[in-house]
């Protein structure tokens, strides 16, 4: 008998399979590529929400959990995978400017965002009003990172390419049964493929499709990310990814010409030298109406979990929910109802 079964293996999926392996459990993880949105994310992790300058939900208390989450696989991994990139954050007027000044008076945001004001030095950029700068800050090589962790499961032999068949899934109070497979448990971690899940497709996670362009550009020479109407990424060897879109009606996972040019024309507002675009890419964000991610477990099934809706934010989010939703089910500790499925299903 298997603890666990894991369908799914995103941002979600990784953080509950670290949580198993820190505590000797032993699992097997169903991974079909139907999902893309944490293998096509911009990886940034970065607690403030740049539009009003305002801590995103929990985020001053993930970053600590986060932090140690990715330098730890990092170093089981023994590859660089957690680069440090402070953002800089490009002010459109001298209101947005004071605004700035008034965030970085509030002492929960002090330790991340700049009291100075930035001048741009780079031709490259049209940056009339200055930049503000958010610290400790920085980017996930998340694709690299989910693929060299399922090659180590798969060399455990614990992985299945291949979707899970909810149909051939049996439940009794104590176990599950999947083609001859048994465990105490599964934790359903599929992102916005959860719509295909009988026992949780009703829940309201809506999704949100996001793009990026990746772009060439010998010119621009930028170390730091960038944030104006896009985010500009560096990663290095004059590739950078910019975007993203938000779209809440297209729930396709093909990248678009829409998308493509909308994002162009938000880049040459600020970007002045040429470039080339030499990919593009598209995931859809599991985002929850009410913006907080969904855990825990089915009402009815006491051994089916759910770790979902991390929204725009799973770098930071989706380490310190997979504990909470671990201890839940190892050890009792209630979950905050603000996350539980409860607050949805009864
Ligand atoms: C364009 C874009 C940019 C983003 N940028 C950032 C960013 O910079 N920082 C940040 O924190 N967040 C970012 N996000 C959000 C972040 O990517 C998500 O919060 C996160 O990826 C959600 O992870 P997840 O594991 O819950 O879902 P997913 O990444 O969707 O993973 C679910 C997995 O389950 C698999 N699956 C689904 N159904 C089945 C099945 N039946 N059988 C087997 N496998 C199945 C899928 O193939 C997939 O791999 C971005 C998202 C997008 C789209």
């Amino acid at each position: 008998m298997l603890d666990y079964i894991i369908v799914g293996f995103g941002l979600s999926g990784l953080a509950f399979v670290e949580q198993l392996e820190k505590n000797n459990k032993s699992y097997v993880v169903f991974e079909d590529s139907s999902q893309k949105s944490s293998r096509v994310a911009g990886g940034l992790y970065n607690p403030v929400i740049l539009k009003r300058f305002t801590p995103a939900w929990q985020a001053i208390e993930q970053v600590e959990t986060a932090g140690a989450f990715y330098k730890n696989i990092e170093k089981k991994l023994n590859q660089p995978l957690v680069f440090e990139l402070p953002i800089l954050r490009r002010f459109n007027s001298v209101e947005e400017q004071n605004v700035w000044f008034e965030a970085c008076d509030k002492p929960i945001l002090e330790r991340f965002l700049s009291a100075e004001l930035y001048e741009n030095t780079n031709n490259a950029l049209d940056i009339p009003y200055q930049y503000g700068k958010v610290k400790h800050t920085g980017r996930i090589a998340i694709k690299k990172l989910l693929e060299l962790y399922l090659g180590v499961i798969d060399q455990k032999k614990s992985l299945f390419k291949e979707s899970f068949d909810y149909a051939a899934l049996s439940t009794t109070p104590n176990y599950v049964e999947y083609k001859g497979v048994k465990a105490r448990h599964v934790i359903f971690t599929e992102g916005f493929g959860v719509q295909k899940n009988p026992f949780f497709k009703d829940l309201p996670i809506v999704g949100n499709k996001g793009e990026y362009i990746i772009i060439e550009s010998k010119a621009l020479k930028v170390t730091e990310a960038i944030k104006s109407s896009v985010f500009i990424i560096p990663l290095g060897n004059d590739i950078y990814k910019v975007g993203a879109t938000y779209n809440n009606h297209d729930k396709s996972v093909e990248v678009t010409e829409r998308a493509k040019e909308e994002l162009i024309e938000k880049l040459e507002r600020f970007l002045k030298v040429p470039y080339q675009i030499i990919d593009q890419v598209a995931g859809i964000r599991p985002t929850v109406k009410d913006r907080k991610p969904i855990l825990g477990t089915h009402p009815k099934f006491a051994n089916l979990h759910i770790l979902n809706g991390m929204g725009s934010r799973g770098i930071l989010i989706a380490p310190s929910m997979a504990q909470n939703l671990f201890a839940y089910i190892e050890k009792d500790v209630p979950l905050n109802k603000e996350i539980d499925v409860k607050r949805f299903m009864t």
